[in-house]
């Protein structure tokens, strides 16, 4: 789909740019000119939700470059708070976006306090028969809450959207969604810039054998390790600088080396606390 950007293939036939951009904390208006300056870079796959107010910027950015609607792969998610109401909030979002479909709609959290995930995963289910989101899948959900979904619902979802980082490395969800042929997307790639990870010696020490920044090490691990990312930046150098990481390739020990930096560390909620 995207020049250097490898594409991985989704349950559903389709392919998903493996780098994309993250518009996670830009709200409003201020993500028009970041997202805008993306799209120029060369992304072509953003993430968006309902939460993060920047639907309509997003969608700005997207007619203004004049670059045909199905060269994008968009995505946005369902807030917790419209569980109970699916669909209507996946055209509000729709609405929002200025567009006909999205390639993806998400699930944001699972809630299990609130038991509304099933039932919100059959409305979407609907919606991705009305073909208005191509694919669907959820986000922060554990194990046993997949595993509810494919004793309860029809179809899998294409992909588990979850907090992962080199200090949080997610294995075991990791290796269950693979083996049920679902994607996973690393949200919090660069760990947030909340931990000093880019300032990691093991990560530094990489960074300056390829010529490359600590940033580009760890998002090149990820593409490595198969993880789809969309790291977030306002800055344009570095909105740059992340998309250039399709020149290297890290050795199997670089590789380990950062695998050996897994922490338990994790940055967000865990999903059965935030509800
Ligand atoms: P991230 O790991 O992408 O970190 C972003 C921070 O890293 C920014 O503050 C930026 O200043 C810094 N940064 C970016 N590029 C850098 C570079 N090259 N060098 C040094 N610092 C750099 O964190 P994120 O934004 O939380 O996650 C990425 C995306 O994932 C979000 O924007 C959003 O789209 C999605 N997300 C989803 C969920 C979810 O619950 N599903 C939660 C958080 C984020």
């Amino acid at each position: 789909m995207t020049a250097g950007v490898p594409n991985l293939e989704l349950n559903t036939g389709a392919d998903i740019p493996q780098l994309g951009f993250g518009t996670y904390k830009i709200v409003g208006g201020d993500a028009k000119t970041p997202v805008a300056e993306a799209i120029a870079a060369g992304y072509r796959h953003i993430d968006t939700a309902a939460l993060y107010q920047n639907e309509e910027s997003v969608g700005q950015a997207i007619a203004e470059s004049g670059i045909p609607r199905e060269e994008f792969f968009i995505t946005t998610k369902l807030w917790n708070t419209d569980q109970d109401r699916a669909e209507a909030a996946f055209e509000e979002s729709l609405q929002r976006l200025g567009l006909d479909y999205v390639d993806l709609y998400l699930i944001h959290w699972p809630c299990p306090e609130r038991n509304l995930y099933v039932s919100a995963w059959k409305a979407l289910e609907k919606i991705n028969e009305s073909g208005k989101a191509k694919a669907i899948g959820v986000s922060n959900f554990l194990i046993e809450h997949l595993e509810r979904l494919f004793a309860e619902t029809s179809i899998v979802p294409a992909v588990n959207q979850i907090e992962l980082h080199p200090a949080f490395q997610q294995k075991d969800i990791t290796d269950f969604c693979h083996a049920n042929d679902i994607q996973i997307e690393a949200w919090g790639p660069l760990g947030q810039g909340k931990y000093p990870l880019l300032e990691t010696p093991a990560i530094t020490d990489i960074a300056q054998q390829h010529q490359k920044t600590a940033g580009q090490v760890v998002l090149r691990w990820h593409i490595q390790r198969g993880n789809i990312v969309f790291p977030k930046s306002t800055s344009a150098e570095r909105i740059v600088q992340n998309f250039d990481i399709f020149d290297f390739e890290l050795s199997a020990e670089e590789v380990a080396v950062i695998d050996a930096l897994e922490s338990n560390k994790r940055l967000g909620h865990h999903p059965n606390e935030w509800n």
